[in-house]
């Protein structure tokens, strides 16, 4: 099974910074929900795999009447201030190639926050440490758990090593 290829192709131009997000359809400005909300967080309210994910996926708004995903709001990624559309794949989708729903939306979160910790402006994304870094392709699945085991403990023994020589 290869989750890339059911979905949209992040590319770099997809990319924003908030608060000068522009509708990716038609370019009108940024605008706020019903509420004033610039910026709506998502909420996990059913236990799913989303709610490890929660950080890094939201909803902002436009002052137009495109057909924005999953309406009115438009679902994003974000890290920092970068943020990227957010597509999901349906429940039809997950279930032809063996997924839970829930899992398979998880992976496409991963997938958009790991391009933009690689991809955004470094400024918007420097609070990500190498670790949490290293996760995210854990999750998106580029990296394997036996890779990242392998990573983490050299840089422990590189650490204690470190700590040696003062
Ligand atoms: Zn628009």
């Amino acid at each position: 099974m290869n989750v890339q290829q059911c979905r949209p192709e992040l590319r770099v131009e997809q990319i924003q910074y908030f608060p000068e997000q522009r509708c990716p359809l038609c370019a009108a400005p940024a605008s706020t929900d019903k509420r004033g909300n610039w910026y709506v967080s998502y909420t996990d309210f059913f236990g799913s795999a989303l709610r490890n994910w929660e950080t890094y996926i939201g909803y902002v708004f436009f002052t137009c009447h495109c057909d924005h995903k999953p309406g009115p709001g438009m679902r994003v990624a974000r890290v920092g201030d970068a943020l990227i559309p957010l597509h999901f794949s349906d429940r039809e989708r997950a279930r032809s190639v063996g997924l839970d729903h829930d899992v398979m939306n998880a992976h496409e979160v991963a997938q958009a926050v790991d391009f933009l910790v690689k991809n955004a402006d470094p400024m918007c994304t420097a609070q990500h440490d190498e670790l949490r870094c290293m996760l995210f392709e854990v999750a998106s699945g580029k990296v394997g758990p036996d890779q990242a085991h392998h990573r983490i403990q050299s840089w422990v023994f590189d650490a204690a090593a470190q700590g040696q020589e003062t």
